[in-house]
């Protein structure tokens, strides 16, 4: 008999284990007729904002959103530069772009794959405006440094914490750290709605009504439009949703950082793969589980996996500074570009077998032979 595919993510054991909750609260708001901005909003935000540990939470329709409008309500706009890691999903970058500023792209730390403070702070000129730290995979970039040299320069701080609710620097929450987060509830992140959503995360009074303001079309009070806003706010039966799963999001979080460690303890005796390196500083909860293999054998790796019904995926093949969109803009980042040739994310989620990690790593490591 073929042994059963793997998929990167599975999504089911969550939504099994909570469909009673799930489906009443789905029922509740639909029954209730109130889809926009209702009380779950409210309560969620709420709710989130104290997970955070930050004085408010501002729902809207995605991470890329959340990252659009906290770089708005911060003051970056047309003629700023934004200094940021090219290793990201593209949204970290557009994001700049989307308000007219200029993204500047420095090269990352090897091990963490995160912005290199050390570089960051070489990149800083007249015109830098703030920094976009991302937590990529669910860790944190090393954060001091970058808030020591955005007190110094007296810029803002956006963190991209798209991948990393949950994670900590320094025993503190990500998307709390500096003048704002930005999070996404993109059904695979770690907190996952039943389509699109995001939040802004801060503890600046006025930045935090600058973005409620944004997000309904640039209105405090409605019909009297002071700014040109976006229509993006967190969708009421999401906000339910996400109600019932967020009280299971520090469990879920523990599954998968056991599951990295299994995979981690697994792969010890595979040469040729690098497995990935916690951070001291931070408690990483592996969004990803992203394993590196060098001397152009990565690809093997993937076909041999793939072949095996074992699915795997490239965060990310390409590095955004060289992406079709920014292409020819920015010299060289050898770091980052040498981390797109090498990565490989292997299946993980909270709930995954010990069984199906050691039939990924014996795949794994056959196709090394
Ligand atoms: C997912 C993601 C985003 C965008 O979030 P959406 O909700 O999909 O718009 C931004 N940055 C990073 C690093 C992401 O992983």
């Amino acid at each position: 008999m073929a042994e059963s595919r793997i998929p990167l993510l599975d999504l089911a054991p969550q939504i099994e284990a909570l469909w009673p909750e799930l489906s009443a609260a789905i029922e509740r708001v639909v029954r209730s007729g109130h889809f926009i901005m209702g009380p779950n909003v409210g309560a969620f935000e709420q709710e989130i904002a104290e997970y955070l540990g930050v004085s408010h939470a501002i729902g809207v329709n995605s991470g890329t959103d959340a990252l659009i409008i906290a770089l708005r309500a911060a003051g970056v706009g047309a003629g700023d530069e934004v200094i940021t890691s090219p290793f990201s999903f593209f949204a970290t970058a557009e994001a700049i772009s989307q308000v007219g500023a200029r993204p500047v792209f420095v090269d990352i730390d090897p091990a963490s794959y995160n912005l290199d403070p050390e570089l960051a702070s070489e990149a800083v000129t007249e015109k830098t405006r703030a920094l976009v730290p991302i937590h990529l995979f669910g860790q944190a970039a090393d954060m001091d440094p970058l808030l020591a040299l955005a007190q110094e320069h007296g810029l803002a701080v956006v963190e991209d914490a798209a991948q990393a609710l949950g994670a900590e620097y320094k025993s503190r929450k990500l998307g709390g750290l500096g003048t704002a987060g930005a999070l996404s509830f993109f059904p695979s992140k770690p907190l996952g709605a039943f389509g699109d959503g995001g939040l802004i995360a801060t503890d600046d009074d006025e930045v935090a009504m600058h973005a409620r303001m944004l997000r309904v079309h640039g209105a405090r009070t409605k019909y009297y439009n002071e700014a040109i806003g976006y229509n993006s706010r967190l969708d009421e039966l999401q906000a339910a949703i996400l109600r019932v799963k967020l009280p299971h999001l520090d469990e879920w979080n523990e599954g998968r950082r056991a599951a990295a460690a299994r995979y981690t303890e697994l792969l010890a005796g595979v040469e040729g793969v690098v497995a990935p390196s916690e951070q001291p500083y931070g408690r990483h909860v592996y969004h990803q589980y992203t394993i590196r293999v060098a001397d152009g054998r990565r690809e093997t790796v993937q076909h041999g996996l793939r072949d095996a019904g074992i699915s795997t995926m490239l965060y990310y093949p390409v590095p955004i500074h060289l992406l079709p969109a920014y292409a020819g803009q920015y010299g060289p980042l050898p770091i980052a570009e040498q981390a797109a040739r090498e990565v490989l994310s292997l299946p993980l989620w909270p709930e995954i077998t010990a069984e199906i990690q050691m039939r990924v790593v014996e795949t794994l490591a056959w196709s090394l032979r």
